[in-house]
């Protein structure tokens, strides 16, 4: 009988059921198809052996042959170390050993005058060179060509307490594969990738694709099966998401607006203050096409900040109303849909439109009840809010379109509940300001459509970014007051990061205090997160209408607020900042015409990633190259937003950040499929379906991913 993959671990030769427990508490290893999933990180070529004398200290890891002359004990306490003198016949090098539990069994395992191999990475140590915890095995037991490239597995502290390390996953590896060469299961002739597409992309096939990446003769055979692995991978995630997007498109279907009349014409033609930028007229001719098609739009509106998506938001609200539906549009913070409202109110003058704003902070029945009477009886047009507009109580007569701003806010959750407001789900249109890279969006929100607003406003000046030393508060200063005395504003902003807050509160108060000293003359606001919102709002409210020229605050200020005369952003201790945050603070400025500039202020000693995040601030404004930069050193994983927003899915072997192209493929591939058999009925794509249909079963919730 054919080896079953979904057999327990504990069936494994060698395995048992304790080890099966540390396997799947550590590794969530728990059938045959784990373990065989379960890939190296890496693989070291072993088949060339190294002579003592050739060995310098930046070498990778390395093997030697030869023999152990004695043993040695060093050092006391915690320094104490146990040193096996080995030699290859000509030269000597040392073996080190720093934990001295382990003393007595490499005394007892290892034999002095016994032929080893023994394979480490080489260092220098007391001006001897050395190999530290090396893997040592009798020579005569390894087949140094058989081994070719050894596969590294990721094990945990606790495994290697246990016994388990890599070398023990390669063992029950090797086992399983021997076990299915000579017993044979259906995967190991079977492959759900059709042959038409594995030949067209020179793809492996399954079995040695597996096989390969454990144990590959070659490094091209390795490149070989990673990268039919990574395509596999993304393919069945595209290939998911899309099919999911199509099913829906076909069955939810959305309100026409079939028409644009007066609130947008007039808008246009009469209200708005400025001509739109090409990008900006493009995005709102998207969104004209998704809302008047009969489909239901979920469009994902990306744009770096100050490029204007609020009025994008604004004129597509338009159109709905042009249909006699009603429109809303969710803010993350009461500051931000405070300041919406007053940019629609401001914006629409003298215009026919009933906007109202719904907050946490609109309390009270007398000034509710009015604004959800409207709602529900459809003279309020626009609603404005915060999560406020979620809640139950909250009906629509015939909501059209509901926008999501600043969308990292939001849980998916979240935007789950307005379908459920009406019948007919409204379109969506989610707008972000944190750009995420292209690749990353296709997966993340992979049954979006995209609309990217890749143009500024014309007039802008870039900002200009520069990094200064704590220690230079002087010149700082000096910058400071310049600016102001050119009437610019100036923001200070501190990091507030929770489990510090009591140093952090420090900080900020000592931040102002030491500002309200060096600038007697001026006016400065200070705003945190622990302030009333009245009070938060009435400082905002004083900054924004140019009574205090400096504003010191925490991240509060972080998303949207719009303040066109602030010229100057400071970031203090800057380096507490991830990259997607430093870019949003600095979009604050640079709203007006004139030079805006934001000064990075860090503490001497940087670690290097941090210099790094620094060094790219003051290279670059474009948020699409800071996204990419981001995603690159943290993994989509970290990316700011992307947690919330839920990725469904972890990614087994492919890298989101290295592996654009592969996306991109991934992505083309599917939808050409789903144009091919859109019914899901060729035979030759039958074993195809099937193997996305047990993936979504086990893995990936897709209702999760809109
Ligand atoms: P964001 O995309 O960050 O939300 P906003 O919508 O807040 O950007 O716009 C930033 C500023 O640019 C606002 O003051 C807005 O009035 C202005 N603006 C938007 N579109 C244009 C345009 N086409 N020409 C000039 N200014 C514009
Ligand atoms: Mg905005």
């Amino acid at each position: 009988m054919s080896v079953q993959l979904d057999t327990p671990i504990t069936y494994l030769p060698g395995v048992g059921p304790q080890r099966a427990q540390v396997l799947e508490s550590e590794l969530g290893i728990t059938t045959f198809r784990h373990l065989l999933y379960y890939f190296p990180y890496k693989h070291i070529d072993r088949t060339r052996l190294y002579y003592i004398h050739e060995l310098t200290a930046d070498m990778p890891f390395v093997q030697v042959r030869g023999e152990i002359l004695s043993f040695e004990e060093e050092g006391h306490g915690r320094k104490r170390h146990l040193i096996a003198h080995f030699t290859d016949g000509q030269s000597i090098i040392d073996l080190i050993w720093f934990q001295a539990t382990t003393f007595k069994w490499i005394r007892k395992n290892y034999q002095v005058g016994k032929l080893y191999i023994v394979f480490g990475r080489p260092n220098v140590f007391n001006g001897r060179m050395n190999i530290a915890h090396p893997d040592v095995d009798p020579a005569d037991a390894l087949q140094l060509g058989s081994m070719g490239m050894q596969p590294y597995y990721n094990t945990s502290d606790k495994m290697k307490k246990r016994g388990l390390n890599s070398r023990s996953i390669e063992r029950f590896t090797r086992t399983l594969f021997e076990k299915i060469e000579s017993e044979g299961t259906d995967i190991r002739t079977h492959d759900y990738l059709p042959p038409s597409l594995r030949q067209q992309l020179v793809l492996v096939p399954l079995w040695q694709s597996l096989h390969d990446l454990h144990f590959p003769d070659t490094a091209d055979a390795l490149r070989k099966a990673t990268y039919r692995q990574k395509f596999e991978e993304l393919f069945f995630i595209q290939l998911g998401i899309l099919r999911f997007t199509r099913q829906r498109q076909q069955q939810v279907h959305g309100h026409v607006f079939a028409r644009v009349g007066d609130f947008f014409n007039s808008f246009f033609h009469h209200h708005l203050p400025f001509s739109l930028t090409n990008a900006q007229k493009r995005v709102i001719r998207e969104m004209r096409h998704d809302m008047g098609s009969g489909k239901q739009m979920n469009r994902l509106l990306q744009g770096d900040v100050g490029s204007g998506k609020t009025l994008v938001a604004l004129m597509t609200m338009l159109i709905a109303l042009d249909n006699g539906y009603q429109a809303c549009l969710m803010a993350p913070t009461e500051i931000l849909a405070e300041q919406h409202y007053d940019t629609f109110r401001q914006m629409l003058g003298d215009m026919p439109v009933r906007v109202e704003l719904l907050t946490g902070a609109v309390k009270g029945k007398r000034r509710r009840e009015p604004i959800l009477e409207g709602t529900r009886t459809g003279e309020v047009h626009i609603l404005i809010g915060t999560h406020a507009v979620l809640e139950d109580n909250v009906e629509f007569h015939r909501l059209g379109l509901a926008v999501i701003d600043e969308q990292h806010r939001f849980g998916v959750a979240q935007r789950a509940r307005l379908w459920r407001k009406n019948e007919i789900p409204p379109h969506v249109l989610v707008m972000t300001a944190t750009p995420i890279p292209r690749t990353l969006a296709m997966t993340l929100y992979g049954d979006l459509d995209v609309s990217i607003i890749d143009e500024l406003p014309p007039g802008r000046k870039p900002i200009e970014t520069r990094h200064f030393w704590q220690e230079r508060t002087e010149s700082l200063y000096r910058g400071i007051r310049a600016e102001v005395q050119k009437g610019r504003q100036v923001y200070v902003v501190y990091p507030l990061i929770k489990e510090s807050e009591k140093m952090d509160m420090q900080d900020l108060e000592n931040g102002f205090e030491e500002l309200c000293r060096a600038f007697p003359d001026l006016q400065i606001s200070k705003i945190h997160g622990k302030m009333r919102p009245a009070e938060k709002d009435a400082e905002m409210e004083r900054f924004v209408h140019g009574e205090t020229q400096i504003l010191v605050a925490t991240t509060v200020i972080e998303v949207g607020v719009n303040v066109p005369n602030a010229s100057v952003m400071v970031i203090q201790n800057a380096e507490r900042f991830g990259l997607a945050q430093l870019h949003q603070l600095r979009g604050r400025v640079g709203r007006g015409a004139d030079q805006s500039y934001c000064i990075l202020v860090t503490k001497y000693n940087l670690a290097q990633d941090t210099r790094k995040r620094i060094d790219i601030m003051c290279d670059t404004n474009d948020g699409f190259e800071i996204a990419e930069a981001d995603l690159k050193f943290r993994g989509p994983g970290d990316l700011e937003g992307t947690q919330q927003s839920g990725m469904a899915f972890d990614l087994h072997i492919a890298n989101i950040a290295r592996d654009g192209q592969l996306v991109q493929l991934a992505r083309d591939t599917a939808n050409r499929i789903l144009d091919e058999d859109p019914t899901q009925s060729l035979p030759e794509y039958a074993a195809m379906w099937t193997h996305l249909r047990e993936l979504n079963q086990n893995d990936i919730d897709w209702s999760n991913i809109s």
